[in-house]
Order: structure tokens, then C-alpha cells, then sequence
């Protein structure tokens, strides 16, 4: 019988697992069931079979050109030509399957590093596993923020909402409870449960899982959906499209080859032999698959530097981004905490400074005015003190471990600006541990960083109390005026404000007595009835690695901007510190963003580097101002309210360390480490992938445009073909894909992170190129066809002639692969060992060449005769006048750069 859990009580749905909701599965039980049950994953989707990408090699309208080219060859009795242009075709398809295999292989293994979390409850331990490991009757939880890990009915629920747009389409959050519902109630409304591949955009809930893996609704959806591919990046369709025109362009090759054979003269199929093969010469057969290489290695290496890729087209948008908008917490700072100091609303004021580093609970309260040291008794004497010191424990999630194993290393769990606390309320004798216990929380109402603040309610012997902390401005605006007086309450934001603007993140806290949590109000129950119980400012030092980050980031002509939740002072002072900012006025806070227009707004943008008191909503506000400029943006987040901003943006940058699922979900890269230079990092990778991308381009292109000009020229002069149409092919389809691979790992050039970011505009065959396209043909065209010309004067036996030509064009091929190495760095000048791949690709050009011109066997089928070891040393000396003549030209254009 098919279970219907929404129909059952949760108690019986657990009574069916057999669990208990305070102890979960136990680890023996799990072990049989995922036996059982296999892991809670979906099947992956089956990759192609190497075989398959092979066969599919041979499905493009060259390849059945060249078939046909056979035929014709076979029908003539020409078979070595027949069977050649077979064996080329076999040998291409081979290789480029490899390649595209292997891709693929990367891109698949990459996409398995985004793991989903999930805190269960096992053996009465609650532990954070990876959501592959659950079995049905575990027994989970889920926080605002959390992905839903399987299908399960929900035993206790607090606020939930749950956003499922990825199963239902639904696109406003669900709210969700336990209650028991019909039996009859469709998926939709079945609000008393969750389902796998949705989140919790808010509240808190107990599930028991009820089905995993493909049992799931999810599985069953993904099964009936069938393969998902993966959409075309925007360059791999300007990629096919500039293919799709360069056919057309070599349809017109074939023509004029054709016409001409004809008029000088030459037999039919001669002709069509040679009119093919020069038209598979223009071709850039191997780029699409160079372009899927060229994705995945610039995807591995991002992985290999703390990126992680969710969307392909992520890779080229990095490259094009020209404003990165970062957090501040974590992202540009250490995100270690250490209150520094505290303050309370008396009057005179008192103030203290705190001691000690790190999460060590070791540390000295020295007064500020005195300038004496507290004991901890004194401390402990002091109401003021003491009621800060409780709401700070209190009103506050987070954990300080102490040492274990001998080390005097303290560790902490949860927000490190709540653990901080712990550690100046330990420092000063509290024993925070003792204190939660002695207070039990009832209720609250968790951290929002749109009112900046949080609540928790406990039970005081009969009495009920209310602890808050948030950003002063908000604690402050519900204070009573009865107990702190406008005027003391007035020094007291002035303090607020003195702290900030030395750069530290600063709390208030407060008490409302007598008072209860409910959600309904939420915060704006606590208008004007909150005791403020003093300050605690902490120091965030900046990440060390971040200057360096935001300078390299302004030279590659991209603007850093910081928007944070934090106060404006703090934010300011952080900015000018690491160098976003260096005046004041480049700061724009969450408030003053709400009095100006989009106009208004567009117009200060190009002026403002840091928006702080920031709601997550107004960043979505923010990244449309930036893209309606033209601005590509890479926008950070982390938050639940922070994905419409990450999905609008160019390149939504997700957390790994604090991101939530949601955030996850919303963004095209995920940073594991949380770290801005990471996020630079990643922008060079996909500028990187861009270049050399370019680079191939140019190498395919100047290639090509030489074969075409010497036969075309030795046609006109009125000589016989200068190479053999099965050269041509050797030539293009085996010997070139060998070197294509080596420009795609081309490393990192210093200028491209100084140059300016690649606009949308920016044509695949831009000005530059364009402008050393004639340098680098001519060159190659002179040395091959001179050659040819000099030799055929001189009497040399045709086949020879035709050998050595067809040397003189491939060295010509290995010089210019030089040469697109960099566009301003001479092709010597640098390490050709900083990338292997170009050492390797040459040794096995030059060896397939060798083979070709002094193996017997294979030289009868290439038409090719072995030449004299002297003539192959002059041929490089002729080869080598495209690398001296594109070096001059580097010369030139590096030296008008600096005049
Ligand atoms: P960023 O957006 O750069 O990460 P942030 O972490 O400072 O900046 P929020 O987390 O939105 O931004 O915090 C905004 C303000 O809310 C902080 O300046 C602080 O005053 C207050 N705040 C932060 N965390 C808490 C918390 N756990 N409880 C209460 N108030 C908090």
C-alpha cells in the first residue's frame, strides 16, 4: 500500500520508522538501509560513451566532403590517396574524441564538489553530514537558508517557508506546519511537508525523512525530464556562428581553387582533391572542441583555487566583469572577532578597553578613564556589568570549545561576531555556559539583517525577559526615552560613531522586561520599551591578502565596491584601509539610497565605492543601476534575501563557508574559501580562458590564410600544385590538433590582468589581431612560397620540391604557434617550459613530421621524399623569417606604447 504521510500524524510516521525524535537512526541502522536504499542521490546523468564521441566526430558536412573526396580518389584508381584521407579522418576524429572525452570527463567531476549539507540527529548526537548519507526515518533539521535534503514530513515547524519553485514553479515561498492534512491534498498544498531540491527561505523545522534519492519527488521528475544539458555559453555561440560564416567563406575557397585548377589546366578530380582539402584548410574544425577544452581547463584550474564553477557561462562573464561588489564581513576581513571595547549609558560614561587577541578567553578590562585594570571581582560587583555580560551570553547561538588534546588552540562554532562575546564575557570571569543554563531561552526571533537586530526571550524565575543586540542605530530607535534620557542616549550614538569610524563593528544591547516574543509582531513589538544595557565594539582586521587583491583588481580597470550591512563609519574606515575608497563622500548608506531615484542613483554610482547599512533587497536595486550603465557585475551574497541580487547579477558569487544553500542555488560560482582575492583570482582565470582562446584563433586563422595564398599564388604563376592534397589534410587534421591544445594552456600573461575587461563588443578577430595577421601570412607566405619558387627555378625534381615546401609551411606553423604565445612579448624572450603542453605538442609535430618525411612506408602514401638533413637545417633558417618579422613588429609596438 502506498503510504500517504501527509495523511499521518508525525508521531506515527515516526512509530512506522521505528525512530525516536530526541535519538534518530542509529549508525547500524543507517548502514543496512543505505545498503539497502543505495545513497540519497539522483543517478547521475549518463555520460557519453568515449565510442559515441567518436562516431559523432564523423557527423559534419567536412567529413562527408572529404568521404566524398575518397570516392572519387578510389574511383580513379588513386587508392593510397583513398585509403589516406580515410586513415586522416580516422586519426582526427580519434584525437578530437579524446580531447572532448576527456572535457568532459573534468566538467562532470567538477560538478560533484557542490555538496549539500545536513544537520541529523544520530545515535542522540547531532552531527552535520553530507546529504548523500541519509537514509529514510533519519531525522533532520533545517534553518532558514538550508536546502531540503529529501522528501519528509515535518514533526515540529516554527515559521517555516519553504520556497519551492524548483518542483511546483511555485515562486513565492510556501509557510509550513505539522499539522495532518487530508489524505486527498495534492503536492502543492501538502504544507506539512518538505521535498528534496527545495529551500527554506525562513523559520525552523524537525523532519523525518521519508524517501531519499530517487524515490524522491525530485527523482521521479528528474527521470521523467530525461538528460538536462548544459545551455551554450554566449561564446561558444559566437564560436559556432563565426564557424558556421568561415564554411561559407570556404565553400567560395573551393570555387576559386576549383576554377583556377581548371583553367591552369589541371584533371577533374586532381582538382577536386585539391579544392577539398584547401577548403578543410580553412575550416577551424578543431575549435569548437579547443573551445570545451579551453572551458573546462579554465573551470579546473578555478577549482583548483577555491572556485567553484555552477554555470559555464560564469567563465567568460568573470572575464568581462568590470565591478566586483563584495561583502565586507569575511570576504574583505578575517571575520575573526575580538571585542575591544565596551561602554555603557551612564552618566559620566564609562568605558572600557579589552585586552587579548583571538578566541583565547584571556584578556584585561582596563577603564578607561583610570586607566586601571578591573579584577574580575570588581567586575563581577558590577550590576551595569553584569546585566551587559548576560545578554551578551544570552541573546546570542554561538559555541567557544575549549582545547582539546593539549593544544591551547580555542575553536568556536556558529557567527564569529556572537562568539566574540563569549569570549570577552569569559575573560572577565562570566562562565557562559553556566549562565545560558540558568536563563533557558523560550523563544526568539532570529538575527534579520533588515532591522539589523536580534531577540531572545527567557524565563527569569517567573518573570519572562527579553534580551536584544543588533547595530546601535536600531536597538536605539526603540529604546524608552523614560529610563535613557534623549540626551545620554544622544552621547551615547556619538560613541556609537566614534567606534565605527575606527573601523570597529559595534553592538548595543538592551532588555525589555516583562515581556514576550511573537512572531507575528517580531521586532517592532519592542517600540520604545527597550532598556539599552551598553556597547561592545569589535575589531575585524582586513584579510591580508585583500590589499594586493583590490590594487590588482583597479590596474585590470575593475572597480571594487564594498556594500555591507555594517555602519557606514566602520565601512568607510575599512575601504580606506585596503584602498576602495579614499574619501568619505564615496559612501552611500542603505538610507539615503531610499530618498534618490533610479536616475539619481545611476548618477552618483560612478562616484560611490562602498554602500553600507545596506538591506540584501537593495542590492538587487544596486546591480540593475550598475548593468543599466553597462557595468558587468560580480555581486557577492550569502544570505537568503541576498539571491535575487545573485541571480541578477552577472556572476552571483555565493559564500562556501557561510553561505547559505539558497545563496548557493542563486549563484554561478561558489567561492569555498570566502576570500575577495579568490574572486580576482577567478576574474584573471576567465579573462585567461578568453585569451587564449584568441590566441588559437589567430594561429588557425594565419595557418589557414598561408596554405590558401601559396597554392593559390603557385596556381596563378602558372605551376603545378605546390602541395599534395593528402599533405594539406595531414597538415590540418592531425599535426595542427597536436598544437592546438598547447595555446588553451597558455599560462597567465602579466598585461592581461592591466588591460581593460573584454567587452561584450570585443569581436573574436579584433584590431590587434587583425593588425599582425598581415606580418605574420606575409612572412610565412614569402619563406614558403619563395622556397618553392627558388627550387623550382633551380631544377629540383618536383616531388622533392613539393617535400620541402611542405616542410618550410609546417616549421612556418611551429614559429607562428611562437609567436601567438603573446601579442607584445617577444617569442623568445620567455620560457617555453612554463607551459609543458607547447614543449609537447611541438615534440609530437615534430615527430609525426619526421615520420611523415623520412618513414618509407609513410611517405609513399604522403607523396613525400626524404630531404637532406642541410636543406631541413636551411628550410628552418627560411621558416624562422615569420618569428624575427612578428618579433620586430613587438618591438615597434612596445616601444610606441612607451614613447
Ligand atoms: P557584510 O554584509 O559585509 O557581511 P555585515 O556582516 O556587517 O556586513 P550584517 O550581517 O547585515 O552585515 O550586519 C549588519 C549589522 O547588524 C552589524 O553591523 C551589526 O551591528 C549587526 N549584527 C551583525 N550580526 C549580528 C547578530 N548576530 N546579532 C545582532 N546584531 C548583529
Amino acid at each position: 500500500m502506498k503510504k500517504i504521510w501527509h495523511a499521518m500524524e508525525a508521531g506515527e510516521v515516526l512509530k512506522r520508522f521505528g525512530v525516536d525524535v530526541k535519538r534518530g537512526r542509529t549508525e547500524l541502522e543507517c548502514q543496512k538501509l543505505r545498503e539497502q536504499f543505495g545513497p540519497n542521490t539522483l543517478p547521475e546523468q549518463k555520460r557519453r560513451h568515449v565510442l559515441e564521441i567518436f562516431l559523432r566526430q564523423f557527423l559534419s558536412p567536412l567529413i562527408y566532403l572529404l568521404m566524398i573526396a575518397s570516392l572519387i580518389a578510389f574511383s580513379i584508381g588513386d587508392y593510397k590517396d583513398a585509403l589516406v584521407i580515410v586513415i586522416v579522418v580516422i586519426l582526427n576524429s580519434l584525437v578530437s574524441a579524446i580531447q572532448e572525452g576527456r572535457a568532459e570527463a573534468s566538467l562532470a567531476a567538477l560538478r560533484r564538489l557542490t555538496k549539500l549539507k545536513t544537520k541529523i540527529l544520530r545515535d542522540g548526537q547531532l552531527l552535520e553530514v553530507d546529504a548523500s548519507e541519509l537514509v529514510p526515518g533519519d531525522i533532520y533539521s533545517l534553518f532558514a537558508g538550508d536546502g531540503v535534503p529529501t522528501d519528509g514530513r515535518l514533526v515540529d515547524a516554527n515559521g517555516l517557508q519553504v520556497s519551492e519553485a524548483s518542483l511546483t514553479g511555485e515562486s513565492m515561498p510556501v509557510s509550513k506546519t505539522s499539522q495532518t492534512l487530508p489524505a486527498d491534498t495534492i503536492l502543492p498544498d501538502r504544507v506539512n511537508m518538505v521535498y528534496a531540491g527545495t529551500y527554506i527561505t525562513s523559520g525552523r523545522a524537525t523532519v523525518v525523512a521519508v524517501s531519499t534519492g530517487s524515490r524522491n519527488e525530485l527523482g521521479k521528475i528528474a527521470a521523467m525530464a530525461g538528460k538536462t544539458t548544459q545551455v551554450k555559453t554566449s561564446l561558444e555561440t559566437r564560436i559556432h556562428n563565426f564557424g558556421k560564416t568561415v564554411a561559407w567563406a570556404s565553400v567560395a575557397v573551393f570555387l576559386v581553387a576549383f576554377i583556377l585548377g581548371f583553367l591552369h589546366g589541371m584533371k577533374v578530380p586532381e582538382i577536386f582533391m585539391i579544392a577539398v582539402s584547401q577548403m578543410v584548410s580553412i575550416v577551424p574544425e578543431g575549435l569548437p572542441v579547443a573551445m570545451t577544452i579551453a572551458l573546462a581547463v579554465g573551470v579546473q584550474r578555478m577549482a583548483n583555487r577555491h572556485t567553484i564553477v555552477r554555470k559555464l557561462s560564469a567563465v567568460e562573464s568573470l572575464g568581462a566583469t568590470t565591478v566586483i561588489c563584495t561583502d565586507k564581513t569575511g570576504t574583505l576581513t578575517k571575520n575573526e572577532m575580538t571585542v575591544v571595547e565596551l561602554a555603557f549609558p551612564e552618566n559620566p560614561m564609562r568605558r572600557f578597553k579589552i585586552t587579548g587577541t583571538g578566541y583565547a578567553p584571556v584578556g584585561e578590562f582596563i577603564d578607561d578613564v583610570s586607566g586601571q585594570v578591573q579584577t574580575k571581582l570588581a567586575l563581577a560587583n558590577d550590576l551595569k556589568f553584569r546585566k551587559l555580560m548576560m545578554a551578551a551570553v544570552c541573546c546570542n547561538d554561538s559555541h567557544l570549545l575549549v582545547p582539546v588534546d593539549g593544544s591551547d588552540l580555542w575553536r568556536i562554532t556558529g557567527d564569529p561576531t556572537e562568539a566574540a562575546l563569549l569570549v570577552c564575557a569569559q575573560k572577565s570571569g562570566v562562565e557562559h555556559r553556566a549562565l545560558k543554563a540558568a536563563y533557558p531561552r523560550v523563544a526568539e526571533l532570529p538575527f534579520d539583517p533588515n532591522f539589523k537586530m536580534m531577540a531572545t526571550e527567557h524565563l527569569d524565575g517567573e518573570r519572562s525577559l527579553v534580551y536584544v543586540k543588533g547595530a546601535p542605530e536600531a536597538i536605539f530607535a526603540k529604546c524608552s526615552s523614560k529610563d535613557d534620557g534623549e540626551k545620554k542616549l544622544d552621547e551615547f550614538k556619538h560613541l556609537a560613531n566614534d567606534m565605527a569610524s575606527k573601523a570597529l563593528r559595534v553592538l548595543a544591547f538592551g532588555v525589555v522586561k516583562d515581556a514576550k516574543i511573537s512572531a507575528d509582531k517580531g521586532f517592532d513589538d519592542f517600540n520604545g520599551r527597550i532598556e539599552c544595557l551598553g556597547l561592545m565594539a569589535q575589531i575585524d582586521p582586513p584579510r591580508d591578502e585583500v590589499k594586493s587583491a583590490i590594487s590588482e583588481c583597479v590596474r585590470a580597470g575593475i572597480r571594487p565596491m564594498m556594500i555591507t550591512g555594517d555602519h557606514k563609519a566602520t565601512a568607510i574606515a575599512i575601504a580606506q584601509q585596503l584602498g576602495i575608497a579614499d574619501d568619505p563622500e564615496q559612501a552611500l548608506s542603505g538610507s539615503e539610497i531610499e530618498l534618490l531615484s533610479d536616475e539619481q542613483l545611476s548618477a552618483k554610482l560612478e562616484h560611490i565605492a562602498v554602500f553600507a547599512r545596506v538591506h540584501p533587497e537593495q542590492k538587487l536595486r544596486i546591480v540593475r543601476s550598475l548593468q543599466a550603465r553597462g557595468h558587468v557585475v560580480a555581486m557577492t551574497g550569502d544570505g537568503v534575501n541576498d539571491s535575487p541580487a545573485l541571480v541578477q547579477a552577472d556572476v552571483g558569487v555565493a559564500m562556501g563557508v557561510t553561505g547559505t544553500e539558497v545563496a548557493k542555488e542563486a549563484s554561478k560560482i561558489i567561492i569555498t574559501d570566502d576570500n575577495f582575492a579568490t574572486i580576482v583570482a577567478a576574474v584573471a582565470e576567465g579573462r585567461l580562458v578568453y585569451r587564449n582562446i584568441k590566441k588559437l584563433l589567430l594561429f588557425l586563422f594565419v595557418t589557414s590564410i598561408d596554405e590558401l595564398l601559396v597554392l593559390l599564388l603557385a596556381l596563378l604563376f602558372g605551376f603545378h600544385a605546390p602541395l599534395a592534397a593528402v599533405q594539406i589534410l595531414w597538415l590540418n587534421l592531425v599535426s595542427e590538433s597536436a598544437l592546438t591544445v598547447s595555446l588553451i594552456m597558455e599560462p597567465m600573461e602579466e598585461q592581461d590582468m592591466r588591460r581593460p575587461p573584454i567587452t561584450a563588443s570585443d569581436p573574436l578577430l579584433d584590431k590587434e589581431m587583425l593588425k599582425r595577421m598581415p606580418f605574420m601570412i606575409g612572412a610565412s607566405v614569402i619563406s614558403t612560397f619563395g622556397w618553392f619558387l627558388v627550387r623550382s627555378y633551380s631544377g629540383v625534381p618536383a616531388d622533392v620540391v613539393q617535400a620541402e615546401t611542405f616542410t618550410v609551411l609546417v616549421v612556418c606553423q611551429w614559429f607562428n604557434l611562437l609567436n601567438c604565445r603573446s601579442s607584445s612579448r617577444p617569442a623568445l624572450s620567455w620560457g617555453l617550459l612554463g607551459n609543458p603542453w607547447l614543449v609537447g605538442g611541438l615534440i609530437i609535430a615534430n615527430t609525426l613530421h619526421g615520420l611523415v618525411i623520412y618513414w618509407k612506408p609513410l611517405g609513399h602514401f604522403f607523396h613525400t621524399t626524404p630531404i637532406s638533413v642541410a636543406n631541413f637545417f636551411a628550410i628552418g633558417l627560411v621558416a624562422s623569417l615569420v618569428l624575427w618579422v612578428e618579433d620586430a613588429r613587438k618591438f615597434y609596438a612596445r616601444r610606441s606604447l612607451t614613447v
